[in-house]
């Protein structure tokens, strides 16, 4: 199984992603916390990139298809791609690496969800630094406040998750991301979309009827 998933900001991909990746057995790859641990750990990456997610906007083109060339290389039982692609160029570069490894999507599934839902759960949303989990203070908060429950640690939010971060985020993904429906329609390859915007219980339920459909 070979899907990307495409949204905005807070639409659930990561949530959604893990999911699918646990069902079918499949690499889940997410730009977005491979970035993360890339400025984690300090590599030269990670300090390239820490200055465009701290503003909310993208990580040049270049570095990201290298990475993903990397990691998709190998991912040899299929993946759900988070996060990436992000704009024309990064879907052009894909279908190459596709392309030298002789595969195909199997699907391009697109969440949508209203801004308004998106900032409301971005905002509320906050991850253990210690252990990974993730939470929304606003729809699945820990059992003690801003404490992890698996593991007691005091919960973080992200830094681009703050309310200006949040706005520039959503504007990119409007100007960059989105008209990727289109490139992928116009070029002839499976785009199914599904409402974001519903629990994530019924939102994975609709992924797996258009799935299997
Ligand atoms: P995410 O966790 O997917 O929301 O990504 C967080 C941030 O990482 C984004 O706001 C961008 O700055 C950067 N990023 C992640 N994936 C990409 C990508 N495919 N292209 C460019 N920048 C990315």
């Amino acid at each position: 199984m070979r899907l990307i998933l495409l949204g905005a900001p807070g639409v659930g991909k990561g949530t959604q992603g893990a999911l699918l990746a646990e069902r079918f057995g499949i690499e889940r790859v997410s730009t977005g916390d491979l970035l993360r641990d890339a400025v984690r750990r300090g590599t030269p990456l990670g300090r390239n990139a820490k200055r465009y997610m701290d503003a909310g906007e993208l990580v040049p083109d270049p570095l990201i298809l290298d990475l993903v060339r990397e990691v998709l290389s190998t991912a040899d039982s299929g993946f759900v791609l988070d996060g990436f692609p992000r704009t024309i160029p990064q879907a052009e570069g894909l279908d190459e690496l596709l392309g030298e490894l002789s595969i195909a999507l199997d699907a391009v599934m697109v969440l949508e969800a209203p801004d308004e839902v998106l900032i409301k759960r971005i905002s509320g949303r906050r991850s253990c630094p210690r252990c990974g989990a993730v939470y929304n203070i606003h729809f699945e908060p820990p059992a003690a406040p801003e404490v992890c429950d698996r593991c007691g640690t005091e919960l973080v939010q992200r830094a681009d998750d703050d309310a200006d971060t949040v706005v520039r985020r959503l504007e990119v993904y409007h100007a960059q991301t989105r008209p990727l429906v289109d490139y992928y329609e116009r070029t002839g390859r499976p785009v199914r979309q599904v409402d974001g915007g519903q629990p994530v219980d019924t939102v994975q339920d609709s992924i797996s009827a258009v799935l299997a459909a």
